[in-house]
């Protein structure tokens, strides 16, 4: 990928054009032209800041002006590591990783939140993206996105051969290099958050005030409180959990496994009352056949139509097994799914049917019984018409959903 840069001189500003090529689908070369303009009247929203008082404007969808919105008294730490009143600023890992604390009224006000962050952020949970946006428009967190990437003063092209991670986080570091010099009269210091190392080093090699999030927070008048708060720290490095599931089977695999025996077609109903469990009516079995977990439902909704295979005996449930405890189901099905895969033959799967009418026919009291169970392998037909539904982004925990949540948003 090679990018040409020239700029030229426009009345609002300078106008950057890049010249993007990028391999088309077919190898050869297809050329995008993107301008990207560049503006000087982007305000820092410091209400400490005189330099930026032209730059508020009339905005047409409110009717009103807009205002600085960080605070002339933000928080000072009075010396502590030479910070004393600051704003914060984030990086994208800091706000994926530290959303809850962000939401929280016990820490976080005065936030600058660069463009590119958002972006980032973006691209990797839309979830968590919702509630930055949610968080930008409450006023007493006093949280601002800063278009550091329109603005000239705080804009870089991209290098040649400058991978985007880094080019990101370049753009990162100039904003608060750029805060920090635009608001060096004021008195008030901007603190990157970060916890990425090479970032830390660069930006102190930049004379940008650079922190962990967990140094920061010990440095918080409520730093005990905090604690429980802050994110693991393999948290950063595991970066967000995606939940994984196991893939569908193909056509194929689903046709011949119906016609031999060793799948099963039914709908399934999720149960209203426990949505990590639920049942599929098989034609061949005397009762319901069970599918517990999020991995064996395996992305099935209610009423689905769908194709199950019955799991080994040893992931049946016991007798007297309570409350389905997504860790423990999760945990067995990822153990045994590999395994399961290569052990069990088609015909052990139409043994194991056959086990499963026997326990299922059989003169046992209920709570002594063991339950055949299955995992969904395949979807033959959605019911997507019966979910009308509302989320509020603050009610979702996206370390839960991730990009299952962002999917499902799309579709709606
Ligand atoms: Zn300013």
């Amino acid at each position: 990928m090679s990018t040409a840069i020239q700029k030229r001189k426009l009345s609002t500003g300078l106008a950057v054009t890049q010249k993007v090529f990028v391999r088309s689908r077919n190898g050869g070369a297809l050329k995008i032209v993107r301008e990207h303009y560049l503006r000087d009247d982007i305000p820092c929203s410091s209400q400490s800041c005189d330099k930026c008082t032209d730059f508020y404007f009339l905005d047409a969808s409110t009717g009103e002006i807009t205002k600085p919105v960080l605070s002339d008294s933000p928080l000072d730490l009075k010396g502590k590591a030479d910070i004393g009143k600051h704003y914060v600023m984030l990086d994208t890992n800091v706000v994926l990783n530290a959303i809850d604390m962000l939401e929280s009224d016990a820490v976080f006000y005065d936030v600058i939140v660069p463009q590119t962050v958002l972006e980032e952020v973006k691209n990797k949970s839309f979830a968590i993206y919702l509630r930055l946006r949610t968080l930008c428009k409450n006023e007493e967190k006093r949280v601002v996105v800063f278009h550091n990437e329109f603005k000239t003063d705080s804009y870089l092209a991209r290098e040649k051969g400058e991978i985007i991670n880094d080019y990101n986080d370049r753009l990162i570091r100039n904003c608060a290099k750029f805060y920090t010099s635009h608001l060096k009269d004021t008195g008030i210091s901007v603190v990157l958050l970060t916890n990425d190392k090479a970032n830390i080093e660069k930006a102190r090699a930049d004379d940008v005030k650079v922190m962990t999030l967990e140094d920061y927070v010990s440095l918080l008048p409520n730093a005990t409180e905090l604690q429980d708060m802050l994110p693991s720290s393999d948290g950063f490095s595991a970066k967000l959990t995606e939940i994984k599931y196991p893939e569908y089977y193909t056509t194929a695999r689903l046709m011949g496994g119906i016609k031999n025996g060793s799948l099963y077609q039914g709908n399934i109903s999720v149960s209203s009352y426990n949505f990590l469990e639920g049942s599929v009516n098989v034609s061949s079995l005397p009762k319901p056949l069970l599918i517990l977990g999020r991995e064996n439902l395996n992305r099935a909704f209610n009423g689905d139509s769908v194709v199950v295979q019955i799991l080994p005996k040893s992931q049946w449930k016991k007798p007297s097994t309570e409350i389905v405890d997504e860790e423990t189901i999760n945990k067995n099905a990822v153990g045994d799914d590999n395994e399961d895969e290569v052990v069990i033959s088609d015909e052990e799967r139409r043994l194991l049917a056959q086990e499963a009418i026997r326990v299922q026919g059989g003169d046992v009291e209920e709570e002594k019984r063991i339950v055949p169970t299955g995992r969904v392998v395949g979807i033959l037909k959605r019911s997507w018409r019966l979910y009308v539904g509302q989320l509020a982004p603050n009610s979702v925990n996206p370390n839960q959903v991730g990009e299952e949540l962002k999917n499902w948003l799309v579709r709606e």
